[in-house]
């Protein structure tokens, strides 16, 4: 088999303040810089769905177009879809093949299309006609769309949040493509719609109810020889196809209706499971401060709403503020992105005072002035230990750890979700012995930390990435749509408009 491959990874947060451009693809950021030609297939090694893909076909001819993927932000500029999109539709007019390969994240949304991976599905179908495969891995946030499902033969999307097995979806995609290509025609596929958003956090699949959804959607495959995904979606992408999609293909189409329509079915009659319980950023730190009074181990909060990974900047203090105000003692927070403070640091020295306005450069937040010891400098290096992404390394620039009171803050110049314990032992933070933790993160971080945390709270502070849908300006949302499980349903207008 000859197969075209090629990635293009992007989770748009519509209401974040920063778009995505071309350039942010070529540094990659959170993923691997953009990778042309013969360099994709050194991505084989690395736990993204390409490197899995490749693993799994490596009797067969792999054509690598490229690769690419941007920090999730704001809408991608039509200049970084065309420039990134269009060497691969070029690649599958010209080129000579059997299938085409598709490593997608799923909630691409861009300035010029709500539906970034439709939009080059349907372009790659309209060059290759009906009879070449088409089949891509997607993330588990991905927003399936109807011309997603049409265009392509077979979508397979992640099934652990935090992402372990993103090289496995590579696999899965390899192993459905090795069918298709087998059978000679295409599967039968069934797909059903959730009628509410599913709130970020409430999608980790180490807790229920998310965990036995999984398996419940694992134990039905392996019953009737079906290949199903569920995707509940990226809550943060005003179109009218954003949310959680439960999707299949199988031989014979009343099986995997049956299938799709059960799992769909417990899905939604378990509609209440599905609420994050969410702290105002105080209520999060005075609980923290009682658990962690009797605990041997670190509480654990999630200052969501600022994630990196979901269009935050990584730079708001609301967290901080309760932190200091509640006189919390023994705590840390990181990675505070601010690369003034950290020039700053590195110009004071070690064991210097510094008094600046931190943080805070984001819409709807104040930076905290404060003089704050210059505790231990840093490059800003280091190579992730834990199970997420072991071994990637990652450089977010001259880097601090400062204190105020009994606080330590991790300052860094760039941006990079607190997902591994290594970004804060670079500024010698010993995460084990702190008594509060409080990660810019959603839920990644729950990989490396849940194992050494008493509790994990999730607090609400500033921050582009809303945990409660319900809080979002939505416009373009398919009307009917619950903005949270049990929640109110979208109406056409603003929720909190009062025309
Ligand atoms: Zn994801």
């Amino acid at each position: 088999m000859r197969i075209l491959i090629a990635g293009f990874q992007h989770e748009t947060n519509t209401f974040a303040p920063t778009p995505t451009r071309y350039d942010d693809f070529v540094r990659g950021g959170a993923f691997p810089a953009m990778a042309h030609g013969a360099d994709v297939l050194a991505m084989r090694d690395v736990n993204i769905p390409i490197g899995g893909f490749i693993r799994a076909m490596l009797g067969h001819e792999l054509i690598p177009v490229l690769w690419a993927g941007a920090t999730p932000a704001a809408h991608v500029e039509e200049d970084a879809f065309e420039r990134i999109a269009g060497p691969i539709i070029a690649a599958a007019r010209d080129r000579d093949f059997d299938a085409i390969y598709l490593d997608l994240h799923g909630a691409m949304v861009c300035r010029h299309d709500d539906d970034g991976e439709g939009r080059l599905l349907a372009a790659l179908r309209a060059v290759v006609g009906p009879r070449i495969p088409i089949v891509a891995s997607l993330d588990l946030h991905a927003n399936v769309t109807a011309k997603m499902l049409q265009t392509a033969d077979a979508l397979v999307a992640y099934r652990t949040y935090p992402h372990e097995d993103m090289a496995e979806a590579g696999e899965r995609a390899a192993g459905l493509l090795n069918i298709l290509m087998q059978r000679g025609e295409k599967l039968a596929q069934a797909a059903r719609r959730l009628p509410f958003l599913i709130p970020i956090n409430g999608m980790c699949t180490l807790v229920e109810p998310a965990r036995g959804v999984y398996h419940a959607l694992a134990g039905a495959e392996q019953m009737d020889n079906l290949h199903m995904s569920f995707a509940p979606g990226f809550p943060a992408a005003d179109f009218s196809e954003c949310g959680g999609v439960v999707w299949g293909y199988g031989a014979d189409a009343a099986k995997i209706t049956g299938a799709i329509d059960a799992l769909a079915g417990g899905i939604v009659a378990r509609e209440g499971a599905w609420v994050v319980p969410l702290l105002a950023p105080q209520d999060a730190v005075r609980q923290a401060m009682r658990i962690a009074a009797t605990a041997s181990r670190p509480v654990v909060i999630a200052d969501t709403q600022d994630n990196p990974g979901g269009g935050g900047d990584s730079n708001t203090t609301g967290m901080l503020r309760a932190l200091v105000e509640c006189g919390a003692e023994g705590a840390a927070l990181g990675l505070m992105v601010d690369p003034d403070a950290a020039a700053a640091a590195h110009q004071a020295g070690a064991g210097g005072d510094i008094t600046i306005a931190l943080g805070g450069q984001s819409g709807g937040d104040a930076p905290l002035s404060a003089t704050f010891r210059v505790e231990q400098l840093s490059d800003g290096r280091c190579i992730y230990g834990g199970p997420m992404m072991h071994g990637k390394q990652t450089d977010v620039g001259p880097t601090a750890r400062l204190s105020l009171g009994g606080v330590q803050v991790v300052v860094s110049s760039h941006k990079d979700q607190m997902l591994d314990r290594n970004l804060y032992r670079m500024a010698g933070v010993e995460p084990e012995r702190m008594k509060i933790l409080v990660n810019k993160s959603s839920v990644h971080f729950r990989a490396d930390f849940q194992p050494i945390a008493e509790a994990v709270l999730v607090a609400k502070a500033p921050g582009p990435l809303l945990a409660d849908p319900a809080d979002f300006p939505w416009q373009h949302l398919a009307k009917g749509m619950r903005l949270r499980p049990l929640g109110p349903a979208f109406t056409g207008q603003p929720p909190n408009s009062t025309t």
